[in-house]
């Protein structure tokens, strides 16, 4: 670490042993340490969450809810209680308010088709804002399509913060949904998502918002944003991948009619007429990702204990660092300068090729990504290509930025 590193007060997290919790930190890439800077797309797990999933297969495994026997029962105990730990994490009302999905996509799909679509008319609109990842684009325009609705995008600034004057004004009673992202993944936006539902209210328009950023960085209350729906992965957040969840309050989720049929979302069968469980059960049709939604409790638990509060410290002190320290690098443009910003450092060195700088970094054991991170209007916005992106976690070191930041100068230096 250089000397500016050493004012920045001590962290609140013993990062140290925090590493030691993942076995993945522990292996060598080109013959190098491993460094890891791509959170944003997946976060590593700690052996918490390993031996969790790993004690569910050797000891607990047996379909949930149907059984009698003592597995399927112990099961339907663990599946429920990662229910319970996954509302209490950002503190929803009631547990009946989590619905597992297989990530924040399906999440959105799910409030797309079961919400959105019954409710649209055409000329009707939905909002959304320029920064959104596909996820939170694709779903809405194919709707748009199907029903005649339009498709209404909120602009951003050369810093990549929201226009909320325009936000404002294009608040109406035909917007249905108002879609936004909490957190930006090419970015690192923190979008104001609390005021921007006190606005929507005013309106009486529902908001979603996908926080699949959001999770992993800092602490998130439902209740104090205000929103309507809540949107997140496991795998962003320390747990296993293929489970996430949908928040959802709980007088939309007991409106809204199921868009997936079959198994465990039923009450009774006829070949005449099904009737539904009650929210959540009613959304997970077939069999859930049993282990994964227990895997994703346990990377809950695991983050409750470090505290969400001193996640976001220690980050915000990575990201103070970084952005320094590889400001200083020939070539570098920081792509995202809002004035509140979660760990992500997307860049462009030069006229570098993000791709080439990727790749070469690897040899260097530095793991980044390149490209338009599933968020092409955001490149196309600052007219480039591709940007590369460093993103931050909680087992990221001072140190390993400057790993990155001296395997950036060397890649530099080959283009010179
Ligand atoms: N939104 C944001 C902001 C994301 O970063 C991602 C994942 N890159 C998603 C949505 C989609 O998440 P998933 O692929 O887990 O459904």
């Amino acid at each position: 670490m250089n000397e500016s590193a050493q004012v920045i007060c001590p962290p609140a997290l013993d990062v140290g042993k925090i590493r030691a919790d993942f076995p993945i930190l522990q292996r060598t890439v080109h013959g190098k340490p491993l460094v890891y800077f791509d959170t944003g797309a997946s976060a590593q797990r700690p052996r918490q969450v390993i031996e969790t999933i790993d004690d569910f297969y050797r000891n607990h495994n047996a379909n949930i809810h149907r059984g009698v026997h003592t597995l399927s029962q112990e099961a339907t105990d663990l599946y429920e209680q990662a229910r319970l730990k996954t509302a209490g994490f950002i503190n929803a009302p009631s547990a009946e308010e989590i619905v597992f999905t297989r990530g924040t996509t399906e999440s959105i799909n799910l409030v797309a088709h079961s919400f959105v679509r019954p409710r649209l008319q055409p000329g009707d609109e939905i909002l959304i804002s320029w920064m959104e990842h596909h996820s939170n684009i694709v779903p809405w325009q194919m709707l748009c399509e199907e029903t005649g609705a339009v498709l209404k995008v909120v602009p951003m600034n050369q810093r990549g913060e929201l226009e909320m004057g325009a936000l404002v004004d294009m608040l109406s009673a035909r917007v249905k949904l108002l879609g936004v992202v909490h957190v930006s993944n090419a970015l690192g936006t923190i979008n104001p998502i609390a005021d921007i539902c006190t606005l929507a209210k005013q309106h009486g328009i529902p908001v979603l918002v996908d926080g699949a950023q959001a999770m992993p960085h800092q602490r998130v209350d439902v209740q104090a944003l205000g929103c309507d729906f809540y949107c997140f992965s496991g795998h962003k957040m320390y747990g296993p991948t293929g489970i996430g969840a949908l928040w959802g309050k709980a007088e939309h989720l007991q409106a809204m009619t199921p868009y997936q049929g079959g198994g465990e979302m039923i009450r009774h069968v006829t070949f005449e007429k099904s009737t539904f469980n009650e929210a959540p059960g009613k959304f997970e049709a077939g069999t859930p990702n049993i282990a994964g939604a227990i895997g994703m409790g346990a990377a809950v638990d695991y983050l409750q204990k470090l505290g969400m509060e001193n996640v976001a410290a220690w980050e915000a002190q990575l990201l103070a660092y970084g952005t320094e320290k590889l400001s200083q690098i020939e070539g570098f443009r920081m792509i995202g300068t809002a004035a509140q910003k979660a760990g992500v450092m997307s860049f462009v060195l030069g006229d570098i090729h993000a791709n080439d700088v990727g790749t070469i970094i690897d040899l260097h054991g530095v793991a980044i990504r390149t490209g338009h991170h599933c968020a092409m209007p955001v490149v196309q916005f600052f007219g480039l290509p591709a940007t590369a992106r460093a993103s931050l976690g909680i087992y990221n070191t001072f140190e390993e930025i400057d790993i990155l930041a001296e395997a950036l100068e060397k890649t530099v230096g080959m283009f010179d």
